[in-house]
C-alpha cells in the first residue's frame, strides 16, 4: 500500500512527509527533488526535463507522469512509496490512477487538514533569516537564527496577494482530487492544527492500522 500525501501550503506536509517516510520505511517521491535529479542525467527523459526547465516552462502533466513511471520502474510492489503532493489536479489524478493500477500498486490519500485562513496566517507570519535565508515557522519566539545568528525577518515573497493566489490554486485544483478519493473511501484526513509531534501522532494512529 502506497500513500499520496496532501496538504495546503503551510500545513506542515513536507515535514510530516519526511517523518512518516522514515517511520514506515516508505520511499519518498517528491516532484521537485526528482526533477532536479533527472535534469542532471543525460538520459532522454533527463534531457527533455533540462530543456523544459532551461526554457523557463512549467513541467507539463505528461512529463510529471513520465517521471513517476520512470521512478516506479525500479520499485518492487512490496516496497512502499509516499508521493508528496501528487496528484495535484483532476487531470493529474486520471493519469496517476492509471499508472498505479498498471504497476499493480494500491494507495490511500492522506490529507493534513488546516483551513485556508490558518494557512494564510502561518504563511504571512513565516520568518526568514536575513543572513543564511533559513525559513522558520511563525510560532517561534526567537528573533535570531539558530544556525548563523542572523536577524529573522518576514519573507519578502510572503505578501498577502501572492499567498492568496497559491492557496486558491490548491483549493480549486487539488481539493477536488481529495473529494474524489474521499468518495472512494480512499482518503485519510487528519487535523493539522497541532504541533509537529501531535500531528505525527494523529498520522500514526491511522497509518499503524495500514502498515502493522
Ligand atoms: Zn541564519
Amino acid at each position: 500500500m502506497d500513500l499520496a500525501l496532501f496538504g495546503i501550503q503551510g500545513s506542515g506536509k513536507g515535514t510530516q512527509g519526511k517523518i512518516i517516510a522514515e517511520k514506515y520505511n516508505l520511499k519518498l517521491f517528491e516532484t521537485g527533488a526528482e526533477l532536479r535529479k533527472l535534469a542532471k542525467e543525460s538520459s532522454p527523459l533527463g534531457l527533455k526535463i533540462k530543456a523544459i526547465i532551461n526554457a523557463g516552462y512549467l513541467v507539463p502533466t505528461e512529463v510529471v507522469m513520465e517521471i513517476i513511471e520512470n521512478f516506479l520502474q525500479d520499485i518492487p510492489t512490496n516496497e512502499r512509496v509516499l508521493f508528496d503532493g501528487i496528484p495535484r489536479s483532476k487531470e493529474q489524478m486520471e493519469h496517476f490512477n492509471n499508472i498505479m493500477s498498471k504497476h499493480g500498486r494500491t494507495f490511500k490519500g492522506v490529507q493534513i487538514n488546516i483551513t485556508k485562513e490558518e494557512a494564510m496566517d502561518r504563511l504571512l507570519a513565516r520568518k526568514i533569516c536575513s543572513g543564511c535565508k533559513a525559513v522558520y515557522p511563525a510560532w517561534i519566539t526567537e528573533e535570531e537564527c539558530k544556525k548563523c545568528g542572523g536577524e529573522l525577518t518576514r519573507r519578502a515573497d510572503d505578501n498577502e496577494e501572492s499567498i492568496r493566489t497559491r492557496l486558491s490554486a490548491y483549493e480549486n485544483e487539488t481539493l477536488p482530487v481529495i473529494e474524489s478519493y474521499k468518495s472512494n473511501d480512499q482518503m485519510i484526513i487528519v487535523d493539522g492544527m497541532g504541533t509537529i509531534e501531535e500531528i505525527t501522532a494523529l498520522l500514526a494512529l491511522e497509518l499503524d492500522k495500514i502498515f502493522e
